[in-house]
Formats: C-alpha cells, structure tokens, sequence
C-alpha cells in the first residue's frame, strides 16, 4: 500500500490560490466572514444574497476578486445565474458554501405550517437548490467542494424552533447522500456545524454561555476557518463529513466557577 506523506503545498501558499467560491447569504454574518477569508487566501468569490446593498458593499470592502450577485436561494434560476457569473466571470467554479439561512421561533403548538414552509425553502431547499445549480461547474473544474452550512440545531433537538432544527437535520442529511452521489466526480460535500455565533441573526437574543465549555459566543472568522479547510486541498480525503464548532456546546454542560 503507498502511504502519501505530504500531499498538500509548502506553508507559504495561499490555501485556496486559482479557486473561485460561491457564497450564499454572504452579505454579511458568517457568509460575509467566510468569503472575505477565501478571498485572503487566493480564491475570488461571488457572494450571493437577498441584501443587494450590504451584499454590494461587502465585495467592495473585500476588493478586487469579490463579485456580489442578488441570489434568492429558494430560486433556481437565480442559481443559474449565480453560477454562470462565477464561470462567466473568474473562468470557473471550484467551491460552493450553501451558507444563507432564516430561522423563526414558536413552540411546535403554534407554529404555523407559513413559518415551516419558510424556513423549509430557505435552509434546506435553497441548500438543495444551490447543490443542483453548482454540479455541472464543478464537475467541470474536475472537482471541488461544497460546505453546507448546518447547525448544532441538526445534531440535537432545541425547543420553539421546530422548523430550523428539521431544516438543519436535513442539511447534514443532504450533506451524506450528495457526497455519496458525487464522490466519483471528485466533488466532496461536509456539512459545518456552529454552536452560538455572533452574528445579525443572534443580535438580541438572550443567550446564557456560562454553561458552554469556552463560555462565549463564537464570531464568524471562527467559522470562516474551518469553512477555509474545508474548501482547500487540505481536506482532499474528507467527505459526507459532519463538523461541530461549539465551544464545547453540544459536549455536555459545565458548572459556572462560583462568583461568575
Ligand atoms: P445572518 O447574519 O442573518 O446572515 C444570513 C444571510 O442570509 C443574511 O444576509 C440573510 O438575509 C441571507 N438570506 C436570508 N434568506 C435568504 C435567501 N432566501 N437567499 C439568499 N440569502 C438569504 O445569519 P448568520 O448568523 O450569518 O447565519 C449564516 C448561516 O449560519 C445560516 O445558515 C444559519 O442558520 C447558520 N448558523 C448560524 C448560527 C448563529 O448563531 N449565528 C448558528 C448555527 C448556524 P436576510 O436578512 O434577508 O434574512
């Protein structure tokens, strides 16, 4: 049997050099974090939102290299589009990150099937959507990497969110069977799991960290990290793939220090 010592390049290269990323939701949050890292490391990225202004202000704030497009996930065609701008722009499609997500918040009584269908179309189908539009680009890059953008709301259960944590569930689910199908093409898929980041979509909730092992929110470079492996050459053997970053969240719960 070979053993492959050192399959990637010296430390000195940048880690996704000659790729081009598509974002979606990446107006700001965690997207905006995560091209803005891709960007820093080689790739040109296209961020796709439903925010046009903060979508536009946010590739120029990256530069040159960073194109913004409107992409409403639930959409297909605007998909098509999303994708033809990146071939049509940077020359091809290497790295799709399914980031853009919603959620909504009532006990599973009073949820309404208008709040399910919602989120439903945004995580998950939008996810979906996004998958399907970005198969022929990448199988024509010979390969690349797809990162879906879960939950810890799709490992456990969390009260008064019964939608998100379905679509979050069916993410990492999603994730496993299009690696299965797409393995062969060289096309790997993972799904990323946050605990509390602090984003727009978590500004001005309670949140309670002192029982997290790190006992802090986490911000979105954090995520934008592991995102970055994930798209790189580094992870060339990781697919169908689930990764948790908590702080600690979904291990189990601490005692605060007394006086804390
Ligand atoms: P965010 O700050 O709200 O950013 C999400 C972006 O996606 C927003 O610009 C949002 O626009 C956009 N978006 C919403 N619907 C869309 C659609 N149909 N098509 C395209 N874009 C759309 O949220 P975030 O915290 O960065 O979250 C990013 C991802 O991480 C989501 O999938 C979220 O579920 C996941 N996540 C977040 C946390 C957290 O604690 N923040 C934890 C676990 C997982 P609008 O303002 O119009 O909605």
């Amino acid at each position: 049997m070979e053993f492959l010592v050192d399959v990637n390049e010296g430390d000195d290269v940048e880690r996704v050099i000659d790729k081009v990323a598509l974002v979606s939701g990446g107006a700001r949050g965690i997207g905006a974090a995560v091209a803005s890292r891709l960007h820093g490391e080689g790739a040109r990225v296209v961020i796709g939102d439903v925010l046009d202004e903060e979508g536009k202000e946010t590739a120029e704030r990256i530069g040159s290299g960073a194109l913004y497009v409107h992409l409403d996930v639930t959409n297909p065609q605007d998909w098509e589009a999303a994708v033809s701008a990146a071939v049509e722009t940077f020359g091809s499609l290497g790295i799709l990150v399914n980031n853009a997500g919603i959620v909504n918040f009532a006990s599973i009584e009073e949820y309404t099937l208008e709040q399910w269908n919602a989120v439903i179309s945004v995580n998950l189908t939008g996810t979906f959507n996004g998958i399907k539009a970005a198969i022929p680009a990448l199988k024509a890059s010979k390969g690349g990497s797809i990162v879906n953008i879960s939950s810890i709301a799709g490992i456990r259960g969390y009260e008064k969110i019964p939608g998100y944590t379905a679509s979050k569930f069916g993410v990492r689910g999603l994730t496993k069977s299009a690696a299965l199908d797409l393995g062969h093409h060289g096309i790997r898929v993972n799904s990323v799991h946050p605990g509390v980041i602090s984003t727009p979509m978590t500004a001005g909730l309670e949140m309670d960290m002192s029982r997290v092992a790190l006992s802090r929110m986490g911000h979105p470079g954090e995520i934008a990290d592991l995102v970055l492996y994930l798209a790189s050459n580094e992870s060339s053997f990781v697919t169908g793939a689930e990764f948790v970053i908590d702080g600690g969240d979904t291990a189990g719960t601490v005692t605060p220090p007394a006086g804390a």
